[in-house]
């Protein structure tokens, strides 16, 4: 238990309990309460963004020039840098993943405030031709209070990819973790304090979607919200969005194809498949869930990447040794066993998994087997829906042209994976693939540097990359009048 106290919640600056319910933050490995909290009320929602309304528009944080905000966000950097052992704890604990991957989390999400601070203070306005007696501008300015809401499966990367740039910009921000995983927004909000963040500029709300994350949606001071999450939320999010004419960015769901040539490095395309589908139990936007092998080799390859998914190492999240940790919750696990289930009842086979492991360490937590299915087609329920857990459909294809009818026949167009040794095949198959983010002969790497979002069903807009700050602010043109004369019309 990180604290048998209930923990204080957000409210732009004060930190108090929530109005709303108490509830637990469990840890998937055990099912142990870790943390309690009190969920934030519609009162709250309410107090929160007013004043943060009020602290954009007093507490100067808007008008401060590019350097000095950067200065704030480079500390926030070097504070998550300094904490950043106790931080991957805590969302080892708070989610479950291994301590590993809680690391290289904490360690993006320091490197994206001071992305965002470099890009802040070097990003440029422009100055766009004249067409007549003026000189024409295109500057960006603030939003006010925008929202952030945020799925459960890297809460530490995914806030600070919202947090670091909506601040940057000059907003105040309200972030809206998700229910079961509350604790790293809070810490973040706490860092932001300590760095020089103004009081109310940043709130926490943790609660249940559909009534915190809605009432945020929905409040006419909330200028822009930027969301992670299912296609079904965003949808709703979207309908909101348009009753208000309010901007929004969505990172929804995936379904994400793999193509494996028979020219492909097979050391490395059976790890990098692996890795793609496997790490963070397969709970994660881009996990490449949909994999085509070319039929001449593919019996060999899954061969290998059966014997390679029976040898990870499933288990207890603390150690270093292991690669995949407990899923997010009892139901979750549920959900993925109806999934195979119903792979098996459309004429799946089970090649390798499609169970819970047993024995010591493994009875209380939520932990699954790495499962690949094989013996579908890509139109089944399973090859077309996202499980969001280590399930694979592999596929064997025949030839590009069908290969690519079938990576493209999905709702979702979130990422895809090209492994081949010919450059110029790669390069055919990278263009013709429909996805936000093509991987070539490498598998589920990020750079803050390189916009991230989903085509279709997959989401709208971009983030990462130093337009990601525009994405927070509103752009305006700016004639200056160079005339020595009154316009002609008025003296007419
Ligand atoms: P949800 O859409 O259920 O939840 C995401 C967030 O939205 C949570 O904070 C949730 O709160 C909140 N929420 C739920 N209902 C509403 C509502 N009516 N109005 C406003 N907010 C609401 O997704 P999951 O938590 O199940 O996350 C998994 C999904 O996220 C997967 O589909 C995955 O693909 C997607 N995802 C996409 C990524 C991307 O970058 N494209 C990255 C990571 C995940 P609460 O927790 O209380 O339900």
């Amino acid at each position: 238990m990180i604290s048998s106290e209930l923990l204080p919640i957000c409210i732009a600056g004060e930190w108090r309990l929530g109005g709303g319910d108490v509830y637990e933050s469990l840890y998937p490995a055990t099912g142990e309460p870790i943390a309690r909290l009190r969920a934030a009320s519609l009162a709250d929602v309410e107090e929160a963004i007013t004043r943060a309304d009020h602290a954009f528009r007093t507490s100067g944080w808007a008008q401060r020039l590019p350097h000095e905000r950067a200065a704030v966000l480079h500390r926030v950097a070097q504070l998550i840098r300094e904490e950043s052992e106790s931080l991957a704890q805590r969302q080892r604990l708070d989610n479950g993943k291994p301590i590993n991957e809680t690391r290289n989390l904490v360690a993006s999400a320091a490197g994206t405030f001071q992305f965002f601070a470099a890009a802040l203070e070097t990003l440029e306005e422009t100055i766009t031709p004249s067409r007549g007696a003026f000189v024409t501008m295109s500057v960006h300015e603030p939003m006010g209070v925008v929202a952030a809401i945020t799925p459960w499966n890297s809460p530490i990367a995914s806030e600070a990819q919202k947090l670091a740039p909506a601040l940057a910009a000059g907003n105040a921000v309200v972030v809206k973790p998700a229910e079961v995983t509350p604790l790293m927004a809070l810490e973040l909000a706490r860092i932001c304090e300590q760095a020089g963040v103004p009081k109310g500029i940043v709130s926490v709300l943790p609660g249940k979607g559909a009534v915190i994350g809605d009432a945020i949606t929905q409040h006419p001071l909330v200028k822009r919200v930027s969301f992670t999450g299912g296609t079904t939320t965003g949808k709703h999010i979207a309908h909101i969005a348009a009753d208000k004419m309010m901007p929004v960015s969505l990172e929804l769901g995936g379904k994400s194809p793999t193509m494996v040539l028979d020219d492909a490095d097979l050391d490395h395309a059976v790890n990098g498949v692996l890795y793609g589908i496997f790490s963070s139990s397969g709970e994660s936007c881009i996990a490449g869930s949909r994999l085509f092998v070319a039929r001449g080799i593919y019996d060999e390859f899954l061969t290998r990447l059966a014997e390679g998914a029976n040898a990870l190492r499933v288990g207890d999240p603390a150690s270093e040794r292991t690669q995949m940790g407990p899923l997010i919750t009892a139901k979750h696990r549920e959900g993925i066993e109806r999934y195979v289930d119903l792979g098996v009842s459309e004429g799946g086979r089970i090649r390798t998994g499609g169970v819970r492991p047993h024995g010591d360490g493994y009875d209380r937590g939520y932990f699954y087997k790495p499962t690949i299915i094989e013996g579908l087609g890509n139109s089944a329920r399973i090859s077309q829906e996202e499980i969001f857990g280590p399930v694979l459909v592999a596929m064997p294809f025949d030839d590009e042209e069908s290969l690519i009818a079938q990576a493209n026949d999905s709702v979702y167009a979130l990422a895809a994976g090209v492994w081949s040794r010919d450059f110029k095949r790669a390069w055919k198959l990278g263009r013709a693939v429909q996805a936000g983010t093509v991987w070539v002969n490498t598998y589920k790497q990020f750079s803050v540097s390189t916009p991230f979002g989903g085509w279709r069903d997959s989401g709208l807009g971009r983030e990462k990359g130093r337009e990601g700050i525009f994405q927070y602010m509103e752009q305006k043109s700016m004639y200056w009048g160079t005339n020595d004369q009154p316009l002609p019309w008025a003296l007419t």
